[in-house]
């Protein structure tokens, strides 16, 4: 039979040579088991070849160049595996802050009167350096941030590249997107994010900006600045001319002085709804305008005759996909009455199978949770749970590393709507289950919610679901799938989730004047 070798993998800015094409990986005596309470074969361990090239220290990229934060002030950034020290980050203070601004505003002139198609050039040459570092960047981002690299490597990087490709698209088409008009740059945009997808949320925030002739001063989250960094590098690669992207690491003040800086025109904000709305309060009575992306408590709603096995695939990748921090996870579920014992018995078993562990291993699907601060939070929710009466399931075993933060996937039964865990984000993979007898029921328990981010709706029957779907007061509803994204496709909340979206044409609106 003919053997297929693999193409020698492209290893931009990576110091470990990858193995040769012809080399084959063993990995030792062959560690293999079977694992006679579950049943099921573990896998050898796969850890991920590549290290990427890690500075010591990192400044704040201001102006084309990389520079000290005024005063020398810097932090660490952990990594949340093994709890180490990966790198130290300058800190931007209101100065450094200013500094940044200043350079947004000295490149906004020549960029935003630079042809949309040239703009264009730009953010294609951006998306294509992501696609060719695309897997020294997949291990970078796993290593800030605990996610597994199975997800970096196949989702936050793939999408992160595809959402500079479709705005470049856009750079020189904005009279098509907005028919009639003469659409204009807002100006300067304050941009900040928050540390679940941080190069993906970099991307969605710069990729519509820089399309629309727009400069920016961009604040990735404390604990997960590495790959916005990286792609302050790839910027000066590609030649985007300088102040264009200015990238400002810090904590919660960096981005307050980013929200109060009387030269920036807009803020666009993800994060927390509690920090959206005191970012809502500041920016009143300005002239800057405002997008928030905010949190979420979404509903997977399962009917009688959907596929339960897809489903059950459905609510696994909903809530347990990237340790739960997804702001959209379907993280209250809804299960038809008929149906339940049944769903929560496949649960069980599927989620006995999943590995948590070593973020850095193929094999992985539930990675560590992104700080202490984090876990703390959902350990309080774990025992706000139980002491509220409901029962938590504990059925993954998997043997978690001594050092670095981990969470076991779980869920819980029992669960009344009054509880603070059917109501408050954790952020974290816990699964609320409850039920429903009718369609109409479930609609009204789905939006009894002050969020309305995303929600799921699983069933056989067409009408079924345009029926419900119609009816959730929900940005985003996935029907029959759970977790999927697109550039194309208009993200964003309802209620106190947010408003604004990103992706798609309505994505270009908050960065255009008309
Ligand atoms: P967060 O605490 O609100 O932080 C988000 C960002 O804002 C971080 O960069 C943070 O800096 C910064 N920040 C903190 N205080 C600030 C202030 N007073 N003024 C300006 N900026 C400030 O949220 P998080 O805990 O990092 O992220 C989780 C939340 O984000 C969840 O609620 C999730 O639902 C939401 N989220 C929403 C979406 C969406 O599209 N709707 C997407 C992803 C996440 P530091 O981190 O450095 O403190
Ligand atoms: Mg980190």
């Amino acid at each position: 039979m003919k053997r297929l070798v693999p193409a020698e993998p492209y290893n931009g800015g990576v110091t470990s040579a990858p193995p040769s094409p012809t080399t084959v990986i063993r990995p030792g005596p062959s560690p293999a088991r079977l694992d006679f309470a579950s049943g099921i074969f573990d896998y050898a361990p796969a850890p991920e070849s590549v290290r990427p090239e890690i500075a010591g220290s990192y400044g704040l990229f201001i102006g084309g160049t990389s520079v000290d934060a005024q005063g020398g002030k810097r932090f660490a950034t952990t990594n949340p595996a093994t709890g180490e020290t990966i790198s130290e980050v300058a800190e931007a203070s209101a100065a450094d802050v200013d500094r940044a601004v200043a350079a947004a505003r000295a490149a906004l002139p020549a960029w935003s009167a630079l042809p949309g198609i040239e703009r264009g050039k730009y953010l294609y040459r951006i998306a294509r350096r992501l696609q060719e570092r695309a897997r020294e960047i997949a291990v970078l981002e796993t290593i800030d941030g605990g996610k597994p690299i199975k997800e970096s490597r196949d989702v936050d990087i793939p999408l992160a590249a595809a959402h500079f490709f479709y705005h470049a698209g856009w750079a020189d088409k904005l009279a098509y997107a907005f028919p009639g008009t003469d659409p204009k740059p807002v100006g300067v945009c304050g941009q900040i994010i928050p540390w679940n997808f941080p190069l993906l949320m970099a991307a969605w925030k710069i990729a519509p900006a820089l399309a629309c002739g727009n400069t920016v001063v961009l604040k990735p989250a404390e604990t997960t600045p590495l790959t916005a960094l990286r792609l302050a590098e790839i910027c000066d690669e590609v030649g985007l001319p300088a102040g264009v992207v200015n990238i400002v690491t810090g904590a919660g003040a960096t981005g307050a002085a980013i929200v109060e800086h009387p030269g920036v025109d807009k803020i666009a904000f993800t994060g927390s709804t509690e920090v959206g709305k005191r970012i809502a309060k500041a920016v009143a009575g300005t002239d800057k305008t405002l997008t928030l992306e905010l949190g979420g408590k979404s509903a997977n709603i399962i009917f009688e005759d959907a596929s339960i096995d897809q489903a059950v695939e459905g609510i696994i990748e909903g809530i347990y996909f990237n340790q739960g921090h997804v702001c959209c996870a379907g993280s209250r579920l809804f299960v038809q009455e008929s149906i339940a014992d049944r769903v929560t018995a496949k649960l069980r078993d599927r989620l006995a199978t999943l590995r948590v562990g070593d973020p850095l291993d193929k094999n992985t699907d539930v990675g560590a949770i992104n700080s202490r601060a984090q876990l703390d939070t959902i350990e309080r929710y774990l025992r706000i749970g139980r002491d509220e009466g409901a029962t938590l399931h504990e059925v993954n075993g998997s043997a978690l590393p001594d050092a670095g933060n981990w969470c076991r996937p779980c869920f819980f039964t029992g669960v009344q709507p009054s509880h603070a865990i059917a109501r408050e984000e954790i952020f974290g993979p816990v699964l609320a289950v409850m039920t429903f007898r009718t369609p109409a029921e479930a609609i009204e328990r789905a939006n009894n919610t002050p969020y309305g981010l995303a929600a799921g709706v699983w069933t056989d029957k067409g009408s079924k679901i345009f029926e419900v779907a119609s009816k959730l007061d929900a940005g985003v509803v996935w029907l029959n799938t759970y977790n999927k994204f697109d550039p194309t496709s208009p993200f964003g909340g309802f209620k106190e989730s947010g408003f604004g979206r990103e992706g798609g044409r309505h994505g270009l609106r908050p960065y255009v004047r008309l």
